[in-house]
């Protein structure tokens, strides 16, 4: 079932959207070599926290800490640890809040130092993929042809969407329906309606679309070894343009 938020709703999840927002900008002075994952994770915790809102995901079906982080060939998932980033790596931040009983959620793919021109690549064209789906993110149209959309941009660029996993309705739940795949046929799936919102979030891979979960039951890499980016943001449909909950739009 699909819900269909109220204005007061909206504006709950706006300010759960702004707070995930703000915490993307008081971790980038950090996302510098030698920082561990998990004081990546404190620096978010603290800022969520200050703000009078609740890390979404901290104990969500048991995950240990508030943000995922997932460095080169983790696609998601990645949990917060000792790991120290390094020059040259690329890490995805995956970040939810939830404020007065609704969440926010995104994820965004940050460089660490000097990059590869294809890792640089890779980055640019999954956060662009986002956009070339939300095209079709409107009221009447339908559902799968924002993952038609991602689908196409991803293989035309000659990388591939992985296929399982994919985005999510959200509100007062983190997950709610419906499931949006990042893969799909143009013109299929539900029609949209204003007031739903939606978590969309390609997941890139570099090389095959295949995955792997680790032994610790979350994290997710590329079965490949190749590296994968991540790019999400909340978006609520309008009668219009869909606003971008938890991107600086407002
Ligand atoms: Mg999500």
């Amino acid at each position: 079932m699909v819900y269909i938020k109220s204005a007061s709703e909206v504006e709950k999840m706006r300010r759960a959207g702004k707070v995930v927002y703000g915490t993307f900008e008081a971790l980038k002075p950090y996302i510098k070599a030698g920082v561990t994952t998990k004081e990546l994770d404190t620096i978010a915790r603290e800022f969520i926290l200050s703000q009078g809102a609740k890390p979404s995901f901290l104990n969500y079906n048991g995950f240990p800490a508030s943000i995922c982080a997932s460095v080169n060939n983790v696609v998601i998932h990645g949990i917060p640890g000792d790991l120290k980033i390094n020059d040259g790596d690329i890490i995805s931040l995956d970040i939810g809040a939830e404020v007065d009983g609704y969440h926010g959620d995104a994820a965004r793919t940050y460089a660490v130092g000097n990059i590869s021109d294809e890792a640089k690549k890779l980055m640019d064209v999954t956060q662009q993929s986002f956009f070339e789906g939300i095209k079709y993110a409107r009221h009447g149209e339908r559902l799968f042809s924002i993952s038609a959309a991602i689908q196409e941009y991803v293989e035309s660029n000659g990388y591939s969407i992985v296929r399982n996993y994919c985005g999510h309705g959200i509100g007062k739940k983190l997950h709610e329906d419906p499931e949006i795949p990042n893969h799909g046929k143009a013109g299929h799936g539900i029609r949209l309606v204003k007031g739903m919102t939606l978590a969309i979030e390609p997941m890139v891979n570099q090389g095959g679309y295949a995955t792997n979960v680790l032994k610790d039951g979350w994290t997710v890499i590329t079965a490949d070894g190749s590296l994968a980016a991540h790019y999400e943001n909340t978006i609520l449909i309008t009668d219009g343009e869909p606003e971008l909950l938890t991107d600086l739009q407002r």
